[in-house]
């Protein structure tokens, strides 16, 4: 129950990464505001609030939408009556080369990766720099420290998080509000799903634990971050990857 008492809004929450952090949040006595573009399946959020005595709350918006996204968070801060925990999560890929990517790959994948982060941000920061406290997490990836062929356009976003992270925890930490992003390695999700055997063994052969992470293992670190275990953490962004960056 290292939440409890605390209120955390998710995006990208219906399914992936997002629905194990949804879902630790909720088993640690947090009240959730689950975010995505469309509901996905909520029993197994609903079963971990009501074991847990607490409450998953869904709401819809393409966090691309900046006007949705100011307009939310104020209805769940609103509604909520305070945030403490914000987990800027949702995030697509449309992969290919430079030569042959349209430009609406590129600019799609930033603006549902990384501008979504400074609409959600920008809407939060002066509610949790009032109340003095808080955590952001921001959902970087490896790719973003390392680059990856077929990727400059996830890879910018990844980056770019981390940029934001970066800056955005110097000018809130005077006010205890932190900052930080987590950079997953090869997570089991419908993401990673649409890699073909040949891919996963040539990522495998990168990877000295020889296997691709859990959801639930980057859920353990968002919950780490998100808790009171980590105090004097900001800034950082944090690699889960089996050992990948080392
Ligand atoms: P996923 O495709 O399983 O889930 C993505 C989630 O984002 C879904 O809930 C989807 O509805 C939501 N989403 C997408 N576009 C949205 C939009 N415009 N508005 C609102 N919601 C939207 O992906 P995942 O693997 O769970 O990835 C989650 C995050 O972790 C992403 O940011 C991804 O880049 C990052 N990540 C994943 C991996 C991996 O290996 N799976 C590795 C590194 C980083």
């Amino acid at each position: 129950m290292l939440l409890k008492g605390k209120t955390a809004l998710v995006t990208g929450a219906s399914k992936g990464i997002g629905n194990a952090v949804a879902e630790t949040f909720l088993k640690n006595g947090a009240v959730v505001y689950a975010v995505s573009r469309s509901e996905g399946d909520l029993s197994k959020l609903q079963a971990a609030a009501e074991e847990a005595g607490t409450r998953v709350v869904f709401k819809a918006c393409d966090v691309g939408d900046e006007p949705a996204v100011t307009a939310l968070v104020k209805e769940i801060i609103k509604e909520s009556g305070g945030l403490d925990i914000v987990v800027n999560n949702a995030g697509i890929t449309r992969d290919g080369l430079i030569a042959r990517m349209p430009a609406e790959a590129w600019n799609e994948v930033l603006k549902v990766n990384l501008a979504s982060a400074f609409y959600v941000c920008k809407a939060v920061s002066m509610h949790l720099l009032s109340r003095r406290g808080g955590s952001i997490i921001n959902m970087s990836s490896v790719v973003g420290l390392h680059g990856n062929a077929g990727q400059t356009n996830y890879s910018a976003s990844k980056a770019g998080l981390i940029g934001l992270t970066k800056s955005l925890a110097q000018e809130l930490a005077p006010r205890g509000v932190r900052v930080n992003a987590i950079c997953p390695g090869f997570i089991a999700t419908e993401m990673t799903d649409k890699l073909n055997e040949e891919q996963k063994a040539a990522l495998f052969g990168r990877i000295p634990m020889a296997r691709m992470g859990s959801a639930a293992e980057i859920a353990a670190a968002a919950l780490w971050l998100a808790s009171d275990l980590s105090t004097y953490v900001t800034g950082q962004a944090i690699t889960v990857d089996g050992g990948m960056t080392m």
